[in-house]
Formats: C-alpha cells, structure tokens, sequence
C-alpha cells in the first residue's frame, strides 16, 4: 500500500479540521498511538482548567458555590454528549475502580434475586474490575464466576447466558469493550436477556467505549455503568470516572461510602445520614475541581465533532491498521488479536508477538512511536479519531515495519 492511499483519507477526513483543537507540544518526529491509556490535551479543556484555576486564586472558598454542582452537571453533559443519558442520572466523580465498588455494593444489597450467590464476570475484564469483585465476592461470601470466553472475539451473548444460566446470579458486570482485544460486547442483547428477562443486575464498564462509540444508556435498558474520562474523553490524568444509575433505580439504592455530599441537605451539618433523593446519593467526598474543568471542556470537543462521525472515522483508522498490519506485519511474525470485523471493535488495534514488550520498548526508544505493551504478549495501538491522522496510522506502522526489519 502506497502513502497517498492514507493522505487521500486525511484530505477528505470530515474530523481532520478537529485536530487542531489539541495540542501538539511533545517532539514533531513523535507518533502517538498509545491506545488510549492518555487521551491528548484538549485546548478546551486546558482552557477550562485555566479559568478554574483564575477562580481558585480569586474567589477562594467563595468558589464553590459554582463549584459544588459540578459533577452532576459535568456528568449531564457527559452523558448528553457521548451516553445518550438524559439528565438526573450520571455524576463525574472519584475513579473508575470506586465508582464500580459503589454501584457493585449497592447493586448486591438491594437488586440481586434472593439466595443468589454468584458475580459473574469476563476473565479478560480490566483487572482492576476483577479484583474488586473478588474483593465483594469474598467479603459476602459469594463466588466470582469467571466467563471464559474467545480472546480476541469477546464475551459473546450465548457466553453471556450460559454462565448466568444456574438462576444463582447476583450480578453481572461486563466491559463493553475489552481494552486488550478491542471486542465490542452485544450490551443491548446481553442488557435484554440478563438484566430485564432473567432479572441480574448488570453493570457495565464502558472505560475503552466512552468518546470512542456512541452509547444508548436509556434506550439500550441500561441499569447500572462507569468508566473513565482519561482515555478516548481526554479529560487528563487522574481525570474523574463517571457513573450512571438509570432513573428508576436511584431511591432504591444506597451507596456503601456514605459521605457528606450524598447527604440530604449537606449543610445543615448536625442532621444523621439522610442520603439525597437522586443519583447525588452515589457522591462521597469534595470533588476534584480543576480536573472537572479539564473534562467539562473535553466533552465540549466531543460535542463539536460528534460520536457518528468519532465512530466513522475509528472504524476507517482501526481498518487501515488491520489492512497494514496484514500486509507488513502478518509475514514478520504478528497476529491480529482484535476482532476482524469493523462493527466488533473498538478504537484500537491489538497485535500479538512473542518479542511485544520489547518491540513496544524499541519502537518508542528508536522509532519515537508511542503505543502500549499489554502482557504476556500484545501491543495495543490506540487511534483516537479527534486527532489521529490516517498517516500517523501510515507512518507508525512502517516504522514498526522498519524496526522488525
Ligand atoms: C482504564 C480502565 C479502568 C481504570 O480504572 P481507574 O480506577 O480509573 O484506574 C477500569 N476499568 C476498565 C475497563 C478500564 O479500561
């Protein structure tokens, strides 16, 4: 494949003129393709956290009265934007890893069938995901039931059903996409058949689909989901997660970290723990201020260009990396271990080689190609559409190429 074919994408790549919304300040000879453990620095959201910054110097504690509502207005917009949420339903708030142990706790005590006594989950989901269940699972007595499914296709429905199929689920929790192989789980169809048919909690884990692929939370019969604002949302590092708790749910669960800002009228301070009507209950601690600034100004990139078109041009940039990869890369030794088929992957790309750790080491040290060495065996490329070029997909994989050789 010449050059000219991934320059001919770029000239008539509607997202192309998006780029320039990001900033571009490490060496000019650097590919970033990591995937997408970082997302890039939006100058919205720099922006953003600029102006919070100028208020935390201005206003001092006087702030917060624009502060405090933050996560839930962050999380409206985040879920507007990218989760098809409509409002009352999402927060942005503390870390993935704690926002599931919350939904994961109060999902247990109040919606698991009775005698229940099983978490079910994928046995190549994220592992802070599995540790947490293992936690919850040990702590109540209840067995962490692994899916085993395909590793480069994914937890499949009939995977799905199968291992929830002994009526002694307590909950199911799934990533919706995987974050080695890419695969995109059937989250309406898993949704529908566990969660509303057979009556099992289901939380998802949307940390690798969230900026990447649009999501239907409402429509799709969602109950519970998280995921991280750092990776294809862009909001920087240690950026707040996100949790959602569909409407009808929200009265019927309590959170396991009963903190002052889930609290009924927070500031008439001597009252006993009355937890808030809404989601708000699902809050702990102060916010993270500045970084809810980063992420309030990253969704607004998001906004401008538009989850149908970020999801458009994932699937173009992951297939010029597939086509590639099967022309330079196949005969060198590497093996495709995300899914083939476009509509099953997400954004990034995962190549097996027995060398992976220190071809990923090299690649960047020699090559200035940054992309992630996933164990035992991967490197996983991250093309985040907002402002990855179809030539840095090009480039970076010749370069690879050019390594091996
Ligand atoms: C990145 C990621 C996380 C990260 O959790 P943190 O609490 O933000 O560190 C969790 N789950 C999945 C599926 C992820 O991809």
């Amino acid at each position: 494949m010449e050059r000219t074919r991934a320059e001919a994408l770029d000239a008539t790549d509607p997202v192309a003129r998006f780029r320039e919304r990001f900033v571009f300040d490490e060496p000019a000879e650097t590919i970033y393709l990591d995937g997408n453990s970082l997302g890039r620095m939006p100058r919205d959201g720099l922006d953003r956290l600029r102006g919070s910054i100028d208020e935390w110097a201005e206003r001092l504690v006087g702030g917060w009265d624009g502060w405090l509502d933050l996560p839930r207005q962050v999380g409206d917009r985040l879920g507007g934007v990218a989760l098809g949420a409509a409002a009352g339903q999402m927060l942005v708030c503390d870390s993935t890893t704690v926002n599931l142990f919350k939904l994961a706790s109060a999902a247990l005590d109040a919606l698991s069938p009775a005698g229940a006594k099983a978490i079910v989950t994928d046995a190549g989901n994220f592992p802070t995901d599995r540790y947490v269940l293992e936690g919850l699972a040990a702590s109540r007595r209840l067995v962490l039931r692994m899916i085993e499914a395909d590793e480069v296709e994914g937890p499949t429905v009939d995977d799905v059903e199968r291992a929830c199929a002994g009526a002694d689920v307590a909950l199911l929790v799934l990533s919706h996409v995987g974050y080695r192989s890419a695969a995109v789980a059937d989250l309406r169809a898993i949704t529908a058949s566990v969660g509303m048919s057979a009556g099992v909690p289901v939380l998802w884990d949307l940390s690798h689909s969230v900026g990447a692929l649009p999501v239907e939370l409402d429509r799709d019969g969602v109950q519970l989901a998280v995921g991280c604002t750092y990776k294809y949302v862009n909001g920087g590092p240690g950026a707040p997660a996100f949790l959602y708790v569909r409407n009808e749910l929200q009265d019927r669960l309590r959170t396991p970290i009963q903190g002052w800002f889930g609290q009924h009228d927070q500031f008439a301070m001597h009252r006993a723990y009355d937890p808030e009507r809404d989601v708000r209950r699902f809050l702990a601690g102060t916010p993270p201020i500045l970084q809810l600034a980063a992420v309030a100004g990253a969704v607004d990139v998001l906004d401008a260009i538009g989850l149908d078109r970020i999801r458009a041009k994932n699937i173009a940039l992951t297939e010029l990396a597939v086509q590639l990869s099967d022309e330079w890369l196949a005969p060198l030794g590497f093996q495709l271990v995300s899914p083939r088929d476009p509509k099953r992957r997400g954004s990034h790309v995962c190549l097996r080689h027995p060398n992976a750790e220190a071809i990923t080491d090299e690649l960047a040290a020699r090559q200035q190609v940054i992309a992630d060495f996933r164990g035992p065996d991967r490197i996983r490329l991250g093309l985040a559409a907002p402002y990855t070029r179809f030539v840095d997909v090009y480039d970076g994989l010749e370069r690879l190429r050019n390594l091996l050789t």
